[in-house]
């Protein structure tokens, strides 16, 4: 007999037929005539509650059947008396296909908090809330390649080793194969990183814009999803060592377009979880709203998760130059008493304090901040004619502040090198990037959006270790 899934089975499709269903016990609970067990097998947020009558099943034949157990179940889909559950199953036979030792399993029917949870990540997917967590990521992956697939975009794959350093930060994981204790060794007592083993020192990539960029030459839009490494220390709550990232990168478009389609592809992810993962958005507000109740009224959520996402979907981005954004921060009353910890004014990079004030108490809405003064963006970003600003945008969202970094790119050769040298980046190293500006270059423009992040916003969870499967942060690489 073929197995069905708990959602085709709440959705009532085989109503009056025998089942099969296979999952894992959530609850047992009933009394001296009847057992209730409440199965979850991940395809949805709901269990089916499947009804063992004491007359079939003795207490015996149901000890193993405990919370976290894995069980296949066979019986009747019935319309529920119950409140609750529109259908439920009536068993006829009960098989324990894995135990588990109610004395040692660790999750139980007590809510645990996030924290306990990250220890023992390899079993937070059976929770309610993981469950909801990473069937929405999955969704809006799906949806990342449905958004450009229809738009007729070529998914790139960009290298996860590399030689070059996209940013000139320098928080780069080092790769290599040389000998930690005793490597090669040059005259000057450098290591010789000729003799590793790509004949150079390489790295994890902290972007595949560069590389994205050279595929936007021949196939004119184009986009990356892949891991993103960054070796910074900050222990926050939106930063991991290993992330994912969306790096489109488009020929022809300029920051405005870049911007525009930016905004439109935040909506259409949004709205495509919107459709397809309501039940657990729907969980994951009231989850949200339970936790708000800890919290000081001020604190506290003027929208509900749903109202926030349906916000964002209906309404227009803010749009604002950094110039503008500073003016209205000096101007606030926020500033005039002080409260900011860090300085304000032209020139400076906006802090995550500042960019939450101009998100959640200025507009309320998500903001597009454009043309940030040249000394504190990127090298490969536009000078714009002013001499001083470079043509970048950031997307700033509600509760988790930047979302979105990007460019129009700078295409003209000689400015290029410029400030290449500026930054103390070698011509020599990038030979194949200015190719793209010798050979066929034009304006473009790209940007990149973190993921886990854009996951942050659509579940409402406050910490970016809840929303990847097993993080990787500052002195945790576990599981
Ligand atoms: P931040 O100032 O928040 O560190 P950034 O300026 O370093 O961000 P970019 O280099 O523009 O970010 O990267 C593009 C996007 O990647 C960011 O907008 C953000 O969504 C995401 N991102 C950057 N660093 C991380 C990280 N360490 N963990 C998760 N996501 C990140
Ligand atoms: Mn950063």
């Amino acid at each position: 007999m073929q197995r069905t899934k708990v959602k085709e089975l709440l959705a009532g499709a085989e109503e009056g037929k025998e089942v099969l269903l296979k999952g894992w016990v959530r609850t047992k609970r009933g009394n001296k005539y009847v057992t209730f067990i409440a199965v979850n097998d991940g395809s949805t947020i709901h269990n089916l509650q499947v009804v063992a009558e004491a007359d079939k099943f003795s207490e015996e034949a149901l000890k193993d059947v405990t919370t976290g157990a894995a069980v296949a179940i066979t019986g009747e889909l019935v319309a529920s008396q119950g409140k609750g559950q529109a259908f439920e199953v009536q068993a006829t036979r009960i098989e324990v296909l894995g135990k588990a030792d109610p004395e040692t399993y660790p999750l139980q029917k007590k809510a645990h908090s996030l924290e306990f949870l990250r220890e023992i990540a390899h079993l937070r997917f059976r929770t309610n809330t993981f469950g909801a967590v990473f069937r929405v990521r999955n969704t809006l992956a799906f949806a990342v390649h449905k958004f450009f697939n229809e738009k007729g975009f070529v998914y790139m794959h960009t290298p996860i080793v590399t030689a070059s350093d996209a940013e000139g930060a320098g928080e780069m994981f080092r790769v290599t194969t040389l000998d930690p204790i005793n490597p090669p060794r040059n005259e000057d007592g450098s290591v010789n990183y000729a003799e590793d083993f790509f004949g150079k020192a390489t790295n994890l990539t902290v972007s595949g814009q560069l590389e994205g960029e050279l595929a936007a030459m021949a196939f004119s839009d184009i986009y990356t999803f892949g891991p993103t490494f960054r070796a910074e220390n900050s222990n926050t709550t939106r930063h991991l060592a290993e992330f994912w990232m969306i790096e489109p990168e488009m020929a022809f478009y300029d920051l405005q377009m870049n911007a525009d389609l930016a905004e439109e592809f935040i909506k259409y992810i949004i709205r495509y979880a919107l459709e397809n993962n309501r039940d657990d958005i729907a969980f994951l507000g009231q989850r949200l709203e339970e936790e708000d109740k800890s919290k000081p009224q001020q604190d506290r959520q003027e929208m509900s998760l749903l109202e926030k996402l349906e916000f964002v979907v209906n309404n227009d981005f803010e749009r604002v130059t950094y110039t503008e954004a500073i003016e209205i921060l000096v101007n606030s009353n926020h500033y005039k008493k002080k409260k900011f910890q860090y300085e304000v004014s032209w020139g400076v990079d906006l802090q995550s304090e500042h960019e939450r004030y101009l998100v959640e108490k200025h507009f309320k809405k998500p903001v597009i901040v454009t043309d940030y003064p040249k000394d504190i963006k990127a090298f490969y970003m536009r000078l714009n004619d002013d001499g001083k600003t470079v043509a970048a945008m950031d997307i700033l969202a509600p509760g988790i502040g930047e979302i979105v970094g990007g460019s129009q790119r700078e295409e003209r050769l000689e400015i290029l090198v410029e400030r290449m040298k500026g930054v103390g980046i070698h011509e020599e190293d990038l030979w194949w990037y200015l190719d793209t500006r010798r050979f066929g270059g034009c304006p473009h423009a790209g940007f990149g959006l973190g993921f886990e992040r854009m996951v942050q916003f659509v579940t409402g969870m406050g910490n970016i270790r809840d929303v990847i499967p097993f993080p990787r942060t500052p002195q945790n690489a576990e599981f």
